[in-house]
């Protein structure tokens, strides 16, 4: 067995087990405690198991929802018993060595370009479309990222106010305190709003993509066009070889297909745009790109 990854959700923990061919051997599941010392200790219990399994410490690697503050060890996550508390930290007091702590979002990121839709390439950038938007860049398989912690966060870049504007769409608020964030409009709770302002409706994505061709057509061009010009900024920024979609919109029919149609439409000249995929890795994509993650740590792979 080479790694041990934990991903951990609002509602549950998921610990599994790899052997050297990146397999899962093992997995066990709990639920996900509210309260900050039993969170940590069913952490270590958790990896305790793991160690178990194989019989000696191995690498962890957890990836949590939230962000890690590296100036201040803290975790900034709103639905986990952690907000505020040094939790890599205590996690490695608990079990006495430490882990390595990714967001989720990361931890998708690493996943799929190791393992999923983005192996074959050298730049991968995840753009994750659930409750909120996460994304991560890994760049020859190693997570792009610098000291305040925050790469990757494209759902708080601004979208931009010429396409805002073309579909008479408010500047809407996002939970980070700012206004007029890509993941206002872009996140699942974001689509509902456009479709509530243009169309007057309250329909779940899905009944908004199911209705896009029909009464829903509006709502889902302006949803597509800000999407464009989200992959727009990361070809500016970064120039991926490849987009890997996540998160719940990511099943959504045809999505990828859509969404690089309707960047090509705004693309800069003949510059193209990279190709937008789905992710390969399903439920198990979390842990073991935390699990990779600590492996690359502990190895210097
Ligand atoms: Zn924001």
């Amino acid at each position: 067995m080479i790694a041990a990854g934990l991903d951990i959700g609002g509602t549950k923990i998921e610990c599994q087990v790899f052997d050297a061919a990146w397999t899962p051997i093992a997995r066990q599941r709990c639920a996900t405690p509210d309260t900050y010392p039993e969170l940590v200790s069913a952490i270590a219990d958790q990896i305790a198991w793991a160690d178990a399994q194989s019989g000696t410490p191995l690498p962890v690697g957890i990836g949590a929802a939230g962000v890690f503050h590296p100036q201040t060890d803290l975790i900034i996550a709103a639905n986990l018993a952690a907000n505020n508390m040094p939790m890599p930290r205590d996690i490695h007091a608990a079990i006495g060595r430490p882990i390595s702590y990714l967001n989720d979002a990361d931890a998708f990121t690493m996943s799929e370009a190791v393992f999923g839709a983005g192996c074959a390439h050298r730049t991968v950038a995840a753009v994750i479309l659930g409750t909120g938007l996460g994304g991560g860049v890994c760049i020859d398989k190693r997570l792009a990222g610098g000291p305040s912690g925050l790469a990757g966060e494209f759902g708080h870049i601004a979208a931009p106010a010429h396409v805002i504007a073309n579909y008479d769409l408010p500047i809407l608020p996002c939970g980070c305190g700012r206004d007029g964030c890509f993941e206002s409009y872009l996140s699942g709770p974001g689509l509902q709003k456009i479709a509530q302002i243009i169309a007057g409706l309250d329909l779940t994505p899905t009944n908004i993509a199911q209705r896009r061709t029909g009464d829903m057509h509006r709502v889902w061009t302006a949803w597509c066009a800000i999407a464009a010009e989200l992959i727009q900024t990361l070809t500016l920024t970064i120039d991926p070889d490849v987009i890997v979609l996540g998160g719940g919109l990511s099943q959504i029919d045809g999505l990828a297909n859509e969404l690089m149609h309707a960047a090509q439409t705004i693309q800069i000249g003949t510059f193209p745009h990279p190709p937008v995929v789905c992710a390969e890795g399903g439920d198990a994509s979390g842990a073991r790109g935390a699990a990779y993650a600590a492996w690359q740590a502990q190895t210097n792979e």
